[in-house]
């Protein structure tokens, strides 16, 4: 690609034209019609120019081009049949690292001009790089020959439409919606120059929406779910996604771990349903299904709001699961998992790289499933996580020590992390379970093991050797 298709907002920019023959008024035109505030340097102008200097439409200097005249300009265009002067516009110019196009003339030029189809707001522009501006002429007559006149209108007439729909219709729904606009009548109607009928027929449209079937879905209603993750607590890690879509859900299904202050970024007038469960009743995962359903099938927007991420111990999975069992239309959006933003709020790289090489993130559910490989997790140079592993701290430290782990191999939890009353107990394996118990750890915790939970930041040299001299600090708080 020798050029790079731009397209330039010159609205009250200066910009200055050499020259005042034929070719410099088809310049000023196009220039004008863009916005740009136009000056014309030449002794001599056609009289065109000189009638739109007069009524004040552009400005016209009677001179001879010099250096002087680049002054506060954005833009030049040398439009000349005196080669020197061309030249001296385009050196002057470049020296000063100001665009300039020199008509026909590529190598004097900095940028050139397209062959354009104008259906503004829908521009189109065409180029061949200089090569073979007549080639470029008639691809744009090409593809003239196939827009319609009233491309720019119903352009327009959907972008004024766009706050309504957006407010009116989910982000899954939308699509489809525009899409009918633009195939349906009411596309037909605007290129046929009848905004008025077109008009009827968008509200019909946009009314009708939400009680006919979908062309996408099959089903009725264009109800649909955001599956989101709202991070570990503090709602500064919420991801983008998640606000927008939080902000657009009529109703919020939210856990126990999601926080007030994530909670208020939604919607004001969106219903929100608490729907935490303490010990993952299957009732109440059941219920929370219904509900999904329920809400979609109504046609609203659901946002689902979970702690952490919701593909991580979150039973996002089975509820994706009964959203397509249903043909519910749904959105997932990570979020950062307790482990990730536990570690980065208390200082513990994962997997430092003298410390891990993987990490390994367990439930403390599951701790007398056969399907748990003690062995490999009591292992050196690795980090493990539990979640959910507070309540039974004590059974998962024997498990380990039975499996053979060290009673200095280090171990941390992090209590409430990324909130702020996050609180870090760094340990060991022998010394956590009464530190915690003393310290009155609750949940949500994590509880966290591996040599990375004894570094700290700035105690260099340090490798785990150093620590098993017991040079390193165990039990401190942070
Ligand atoms: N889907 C969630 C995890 C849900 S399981 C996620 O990705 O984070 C619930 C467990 O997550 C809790 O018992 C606790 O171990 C952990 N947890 C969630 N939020 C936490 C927080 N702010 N601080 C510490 N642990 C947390």
């Amino acid at each position: 690609m020798d050029y790079l298709p731009l397209f330039l907002q010159l609205r009250s920019q200066p910009v200055l034209v050499v020259g005042g023959g034929r070719v410099a008024v088809r310049k000023v035109d196009l220039l004008r019609r863009s916005g740009a505030s136009v000056t014309v340097v030449a002794p001599e102008v056609r009289e065109e120019l000189r009638e739109l200097a007069a009524q004040g439409e552009i400005q016209h200097l009677p001179a001879r081009f010099s250096a002087d005249h680049l002054e506060g300009t954005t833009l030049v265009i040398a439009a000349t049949n005196d080669h020197e002067v061309n030249v001296a516009v385009s050196t002057a110019a470049r020296e000063r690292r100001l665009p300039v196009n020199v008509v026909d003339d590529p190598a004097l030029s900095t940028f050139i001009f397209p062959a354009i189809v104008d259906r503004s707001p829908i521009i189109v522009a065409v180029s061949s790089g200089g090569e073979s501006p007549v080639l470029a002429r008639r691809v744009r007559e090409q593809i003239e020959s196939v827009l319609p006149e009233k491309l720019g209108a119903l352009a327009r007439f959907m972008g004024e439409r766009r706050k309504t729909v957006q407010r009116a219709l989910g982000v899954l729904a939308r699509r489809p919606f525009w899409e009918r606009i633009v195939n349906g009548l009411v596309g037909t109607r605007v290129l046929a120059g009848d905004e008025a009928g077109a008009e009827k027929a968008f509200d019909s449209e946009l009314r009708t929406s939400h009680l006919t079937t979908s062309p996408v879905t099959g089903r009725n209603g264009l109800g649909e779910v955001y599956l989101i993750g709202a991070g570990p607590g503090d709602p500064d890690l919420l991801t983008l996604r998640a606000l927008q879509l939080l902000q657009q859900a009529d109703v919020v299904l939210y856990d126990r771990l999601v926080p007030d202050a994530v909670l208020q970024r939604s919607r004001r007038d969106a219903e929100r349903i608490f729907v935490g469960k303490d010990k993952g009743g299957t009732r109440v995962q059941e219920r929370i299904h219904e509900l999904l359903v329920h809400y979609a099938n109504k046609g609203l927007r659901v946002a689902r709001l979970k702690g952490g991420d919701p593909f991580v111990f979150g039973r996002g999975g089975e509820e994706i699961e009964v959203l397509t069992r249903h043909g519910i239309p749904y959105i997932s959006v990570p979020g950062i998992t307790a482990a990730l933003g536990a570690a980065s709020y208390a200082g513990i790289p994962l997997t430092h790289r003298r410390l891990a090489q993987s990490v390994t993130f367990v439930t403390g559910h599951v701790i007398d499933d056969d399907s748990l490989d003690w062995r490999s997790l009591a292992g050196s140079r690795q980090t493990v996580v539990f979640y959910m592993g507070v309540a039974h701290l004590d059974r998962i430290v024997t498990k380990l020590r039975d499996a053979g782990a060290q009673p200095e191999h280090p171990a941390a939890i992090v209590e409430r992390a990324t909130l702020p009353e996050q609180r870090t107990i760094r340990a060991t394996l022998g010394t956590i379970t009464e530190l915690a118990s003393a310290e009155k750890v609750s949940a949500p915790a994590l509880l966290i093991i591996g040599d990375v939970t004894s570094f700290i930041a700035g105690d260099a040299p340090f490798d785990a050797e150093a620590r098993k001299d017991g040079s390193m600090p165990h039990g401190a708080f942070v």
